[in-house]
């Protein structure tokens, strides 16, 4: 039914201004009512003209508050919206709680989900429906000792929401003849505590859970360590990070990807630098991971034909300006990250400062670390001081004589 005023469906707005009992479309548009109007409930409840069938989920969804007046078992489509009454109605399950019309075939999951707290008034292992077990897992680990059973538990599906959830409960549920190993990374990620009990190395799915096991159970390293096993290709930098303790009894050049994980070795193996690099197998794109974590060896290391200039310029700059005079090349440096010139080298500036080169689109970072050349560089035609004379006024105030005038007669010169 549309609202003559604004013409919406079931207008909340001019509620009064539509409704009417004998002309309402109750087949059809019993839900778009229980939707939108349920400020309005006194008025246009009628349970025997209400369409149960299709819209007693928008009455558990969207009339909660009225719930006592509505509520009645006999008439609810408890086939369909089971789970809807146990998700949305929780606040009310000693009022519509019936096991034997609760379905439990389609939303056991939503019980154990939603109404955990009332596990005691509900639980019946004999009608759950057990291929929803990982509900019972994630939500009731509480009561598990109530619900556990082996041997209903589903757990082909849902063996990692065992671990995920009742991890401290591992003791009493775990069975290796049970488990389901294509989830194993799950053990080694929830249950490193138990790994003396449940580590398996012919059954542990190396493929998909190298992450895992190298960066959870780093402590037990010289259990499961195996080189024919390990996931090189994803995981190589996983050895990198997390395990770099052991790195001497894990590296071998041969097996670790080169090609997509250098940069790790680069950010967590730089004490064993002298142990790892080799500039022909050290993947140069990954240079500025060089410049930025490896600064110290930077004459081992350094190759500006190889150095990938184009995204490490920035990393040369703030990282490594102690060697400035070894790697300065104008021609080569991203005059784009000029900025970082202006930042870190500083103390280098009549090097590189080239006015047609600075990315004056940063102008800024030249009125804040560069302020002793400011005559060197100061160019009102350039600097961006509609943007940043602020930076002039906070940083540069023992020019103010020269940029004030210039921005001024700027200004002049534009309103004419
Ligand atoms: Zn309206």
């Amino acid at each position: 039914m549309q609202c003559p005023i604004c013409g919406t469906t079931c207008c909340t707005s001019h509620f009064n201004s539509w409704w009417n009992p004998d002309l309402f479309d109750w087949e059809g548009q019993s839900n778009m009512l229980a939707q939108h109007c349920a400020d309005f409930f006194d008025e246009w409840w009628d349970p025997t003209k209400f369409n149960w069938e299709q819209a007693s989920r928008e009455l558990a969804i969207f009339c909660i508050e009225h719930f006592r007046k509505w509520w009645d078992p006999d008439k609810y489509n408890w086939q369909e919206y089971s789970g809807v009454l146990a998700q949305y109605c929780s606040g009310h399950f000693d009022i519509w709680w019936d096991p034997d019309r609760y379905n439990w075939q389609d939303a056991s999951w939503a019980l154990a989900s939603f109404c955990s707290g009332y596990f005691e008034d509900w639980w019946d292992p004999d009608r759950y429906n057990w291929k929803d077990s990982w509900a019972l897992a994630q939500f009731c680990s509480y009561y598990f000792d109530r619900w556990w059973d082996p041997s209903r538990y589903n757990w082909k599906e849902h063996s990692d929401t065992l671990a995920q959830y009742c991890s401290r409960h591992f003791l009493k549920w775990w069975d290796p003849t049970k488990f389901n190993w294509r989830t194993s990374p799950t053990l080694a990620k929830d249950c490193p505590q138990y790994f003396h009990i449940w580590w398996n190395p012919s059954k542990y799915d190396w493929k998909r859970g190298s992450h895992e096991i190298a960066s959870c159970c780093v402590g037990c390293f010289e259990i499961w360590w195996d080189p024919d096993k390990f996931n090189w290709k994803r995981n190589s930098a996983s050895l990198a990070s997390q395990c770099n303790k052991h790195f001497r009894k894990w590296w071998d050049p041969d097996r670790y990807n080169w090609e997509d994980e250098s940069y790790a070795l680069a950010r967590h193996c730089s004490e064993f630098f002298h142990d790892w690099w080799d500039p022909d197998r050290f993947n140069w794109k990954h240079s500025w991971a060089l410049a930025e974590y490896c600064s110290q060896h930077f004459h081992i290391w350094w190759d500006p034909d190889k150095y990938d200039w184009k995204d490490g310029s920035c990393e040369l700059a703030r990282y490594c300006p102690e060697y400035f005079d070894d790697w300065w090349d104008p021609n080569r440096f991203n005059w784009k990250v000029s900025w970082a010139l202006a930042e870190f080298c500083s103390e280098h500036f009549y090097k590189w400062w080239n006015p047609n080169k600075y990315n004056w689109k940063d102008s800024w970072f030249l009125a804040q670390f560069c302020t002793e050349y400011f005559e060197v560089w100061w160019d009102p035609d350039k600097y961006d001081w509609k943007k940043y004379d602020y930076v002039l006024s906070e940083f540069c105030p023992q020019y103010r004589h020269i940029w004030e005038k210039d921005i001024r007669l700027r200004k002049l010169l534009r309103e004419d």
